[in-house]
Formats: C-alpha cells, structure tokens, sequence
C-alpha cells in the first residue's frame, strides 16, 4: 500500500517538506490552524484542513492514525508542539518527525519518544559557519552532538601528497572515508593514494577532531 505522510503546520519548514513530498508525487496531508496557510496548500497536497493539531478529537476524525508518518513543524508555539506530537504518540503513528526549537524543546520531544527530532536552523547554520571559516569546507553534515561528516576540497597543503603522507587517521583521528575526483568516486581510498588539487574528500570523525584536521590542512592561513 501506498505510504502516507502528513503535515503539520504549514510554515516555511513545513510548508517546504509538503511541497516536496507531494512533487514526489507521495500522498500529504496538509494541517494548520490558520485558514490561509491552509488555502496555499489545497492545489499541492491531497488534502489540507484546517484543525487545531492538539485537538486530540480532531485529529482521530481525521484518521491520523491510518498516517505512517507526520511530521510536526509548529515552531514558536512549543507548547503546541510537545501536546502534539504527545497526542500522536498516544494515537500509535508508526514514525514522527518533529522540529525542534531550542535545546530543551528538543530534550523533552526525546523523552516523549520523537523518532527523529530535527533542528533546521542550527543544522543550517553550523553548516554555513564552516563554509564560512573555509571556502574549502563544501558541506558539514552533524551525525551525533560529537561527530560530524565534512566535504573538504582539496587546498594546496593537501594536493600531491598522500593520505599515508598527511597522516590524517594518527595525526587527527579523522577517517577518509572516500574521495571524489570530477565524477568518479574512490570508495575506502588506500593510504598511498595521492591527493589531487580540487579532489573532494569526505572526511568522518569526532567534531574536535575534525576542527584540528581542518585547522591544519584546509583553512588557508589568515
Ligand atoms: P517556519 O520557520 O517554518 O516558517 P516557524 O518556526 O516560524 O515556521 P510558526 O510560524 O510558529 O513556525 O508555525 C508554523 C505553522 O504552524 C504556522 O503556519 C502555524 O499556523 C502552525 N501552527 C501553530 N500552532 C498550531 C496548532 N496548534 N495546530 C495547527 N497548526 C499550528
């Protein structure tokens, strides 16, 4: 059968994560509380209503628990957020996705068991900070509060040597996990392998750690 996902709360976040899923040609089902944002999304999604998402009656009349997966973007109402998403959780959906706004809005979304709870704008902006300190960091991808995942472009202090050369693993406790050279891709590079300028390297590791490779390896000296 069909998957089916719903909405919940039509702002720019939300609004943009209905968008996509109904381009991908998925069945959404759009809420908010306010008749306008709802008006907007009538042409996109299957179906748009207007309800109160912490009306628990409402969102059982709406067959809520028939959705595989509901994703919960209010935002400043925090309130509003955790009543729902404790709602649904009661209602059994089988995924919940929940945009948090702070860290104890996120704390306490964890404890009433979010399946994932995502944080848009830190993300976004932890990203950009990187891409900001170096032109050389492409993308900044958080796997946990301690490791990340990067997309380093190789700079001068990297090109022409070797990854056993660099040291990377001993030196930084970073792993290369591959390297993209134009289109191809090296999964598992070995050691000996020699380091291009522009290669694309993805780099995981522990965060402090990641700050030292790129200290020493990718940030051009100010
Ligand atoms: P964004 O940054 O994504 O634009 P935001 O973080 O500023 O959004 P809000 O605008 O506060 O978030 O909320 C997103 C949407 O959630 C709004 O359109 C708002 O009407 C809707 N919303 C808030 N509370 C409820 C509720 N109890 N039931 C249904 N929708 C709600």
């Amino acid at each position: 059968m069909k998957k089916s996902y719903a909405v919940i709360g039509l702002g720019r976040f939300g609004g943009s994560i209905c968008k996509e899923l109904s381009r991908e040609g998925k069945e959404v089902l759009a809420l908010d509380s306010d008749e306008d944002k709802v008006n907007e999304f009538k042409e996109i999604a299957s179906d748009a209503v207007i309800a109160d998402a912490t009306d628990e009656a409402a969102l059982k009349e709406l067959g809520f628990r028939n959705i595989d997966h509901v994703i919960v973007a209010i935002g400043d109402n925090i309130h509003a957020s955790i009543l729902t998403t404790l709602i649904l959780k009661e209602l059994g959906i089988k995924r919940l996705t929940v945009k948090a706004q702070n860290d104890y809005h996120e704390k306490v979304l964890n404890k009433i068991g979010a399946d994932e709870i995502v944080h848009p704008e830190r993300d976004m902006g932890k990203r950009i900070a990187h891409s900001i300190i170096s032109s050389n960091v492409l993308d900044y991808l958080e796997l946990s509060d301690e490791y990340s995942v990067v997309e380093i472009k190789a700079g001068e202090k990297m090109a022409e040597r070797t990854l056993q050369d660099l040291d990377i693993r001993a030196k930084y406790g970073c792993n290369v996990v591959a390297i993209k050279r134009g289109k191809e891709i090296n999964v598992s590079p070995m050691a000996t392998e020699e380091i291009e300028f522009n290669d694309i390297l993805i780099v995981i590791g522990a965060d402090k750690d990641i700050s030292r490779f790129e200290k020493d390896l990718v940030i051009d000296d100010e």
